[in-house]
């Protein structure tokens, strides 16, 4: 049974560089076709078979010539990872090193900042060392003392023990700032042979935005690293603006929408953007409610449907109360299209709305607008009792209500239009009841009960959000042709 358990080695996640080399391994072994994406990720580690570590070597080349149209190298001087070995030891590497590697345990009693401390064993280091003499006798260095090779063979040990500029060029350059994971990426911090070698692969799990400008959704879950990159990849495909707040924002959502996932607030609260920028490495994330926002399914879905993406701004920018404004405007923008009149291009919706000429789509937007309010209030409310829950119920309640009444008192309502609408936007609340009360007594109705629930003062916070909830229809009914109010 303990061996069956050796045989695999459970990557965790770490600091953002280990975390960008493990999802860059993963790549390459995608790319050979050696992944399967259901057994590789459990729970938020990796599940390492050994003998992906050769395989992913030999791959390595071919990924990027097939992928990135470059011979790649960590020989001598090379763009990527200058000097990780020297020329000479190329073949050392490929043939000894790497093989060696897939032997790695961590139970040697040397540490590694990074991970559990996965080393090569000492019969298996022995049988390195005599491999690294003959190669060095064979490459005409006879007369070369033993001693001075065993020490030759000890520094390129020794180099691949300790995290240092060969590892990530960037290092030695200036480090704007300290991304939350960023504690442990020091110099001369002690590293394992896996590590060492892991990290050769982080270049690969960035994204290229222009030229010289990269970037990786990292997060203490490799699963949904992975699958972050991934919608990340897929957006900046399409996209041709690139701006790091709606990509990161963007790839949260689509996830959210495609997986309905439930993340610990842990995991949410350190998904963060790692920005390579030429020599600098800068990151970038989303306070913690918006995080929380962009991976609740319902207001996502909510968010989708919406399809605006200046709403979308609004969110990511944290500007949740102007969501109500948006809804004041959208409702006026759908009388003013009724009446047919042309919406004047300095008027507030075209700030907020791309398709504001699109009568269907504004009202779309009218009815969902106060669902996704109502939603955003109730994530945003640390403590959520039972009122705010029930606002959600109440936004549906009148959105029915306001479907079904009796089409002369829609009728009533549909004349009041901008006048209504100013009144609630200023918030008099009597005026607004008064004004309703006449369109319903006017015409020998009484007023529906959901209506006058939300007179209450409890519901004061959520009145507009409510009331416009329920005119949505009424505004809107005509437009779309189809049933007018029910007679009672
Ligand atoms: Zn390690």
């Amino acid at each position: 049974m303990n061996k069956e358990i050796e045989e695999k080695i459970i990557l965790y996640p770490s600091n953002w560089l280990y975390n960008a080399g493990v999802i860059g391994f993963l790549k390459v072994l995608e790319f050979g076709k050696k992944l399967n994406e259901n057994t590789v990720f459990d729970q938020n580690t990796v599940v390492l078979h050994r003998e992906w570590i050769k395989e992913s070597y030999e791959l390595l080349d071919y990924y990027h010539k097939e992928k990135l149209g470059e011979n790649f190298s960590i020989w001598g001087k090379n763009k990527r990872y200058p000097n990780y070995i020297h020329t000479t030891q190329k073949e050392f590497f490929k043939e000894h090193f790497v093989p060696a590697l897939s032997s790695a345990n961590n139970n040697s009693g040397k540490c590694c900042n990074w991970c559990e401390g996965y080393f090569i064993p000492k019969e298996e280091l022995e049988r390195l060392k005599l491999n690294w003499i003959k190669e060095r006798k064979e490459n005409g260095k006879k007369r070369e003392k033993n001693k001075n090779i065993i020490e030759s063979f000890n520094n390129f040990l020794k180099q691949r023990e300790v995290f240092q500029g060969i590892h990530i060029k960037e290092l030695g350059a200036a480090f704007t700032e300290m991304p939350n994971s960023f504690w442990n990426l020091n110099f001369s911090t002690p590293l394992c042979h896996l590590c060492s070698y892991l990290i050769i692969f982080h270049h690969l799990a960035f994204q290229k935005i222009e030229k010289n400008y990269q970037i990786f959704i990292n997060t203490p879950h490799f699963r949904l690293t992975w699958d972050l990159n991934k919608f990340a990849e897929k957006i900046l495909a399409i996209q041709k603006k690139y701006e790091i707040p709606k990509v990161l924002g963007n790839s949260l959502l689509q996830w959210t929408i495609k997986m309905k996932p439930l993340l610990g607030a842990w995991t949410m609260m350190n998904i963060e953007m790692i920005i390579k920028k030429r020599a600098t490495i800068d990151y970038f994330d989303f306070p913690f409610h918006i995080t929380k926002i962009l991976l609740d399914y319902e207001i996502a879905d909510l968010i989708n449907r919406i399809r605006e993406e200046k709403i979308f701004d609004l969110i990511l920018n944290g500007k949740f109360s102007e969501i109500e404004k948006v809804n004041y405007f959208v409702l006026r923008t759908l009388i003013r299209l009724k009446n047919n009149e042309s919406i004047s291009k300095n008027d507030p919706v075209t700030n907020y709305l791309d398709e504001y000429k699109n009568k269907n789509q504004l009202l779309n937007i009218s009815k969902l607008l106060p669902e996704l309010y109502a939603k955003l209030t109730t994530i945003l409310t640390k403590e959520i009792d039972m009122n705010e829950k029930f606002i959600n119920i109440m936004v549906w309640k009148l959105k029915e209500t306001g479907k079904i009444i009796p089409k002369e008192v829609a009728e009533s309502i549909d004349k009041l239009g901008f006048r209504l609408l100013e009144q609630i936007r200023l918030g008099n609340k009597d005026n607004v009841f008064y004004m309703l009360l006449r369109c319903f007594a006017g015409n020998n109705k009484k007023l529906p009960e959901e209506l006058v629930e939300i007179f209450k003062p409890e519901y004061d916070d959520h009145f507009k959000i409510l009331i416009y909830a329920f005119l949505a229809p009424i505004f809107g009914e005509e437009l779309k042709q189809t049933k007018g109010g029910e007679e009672e």
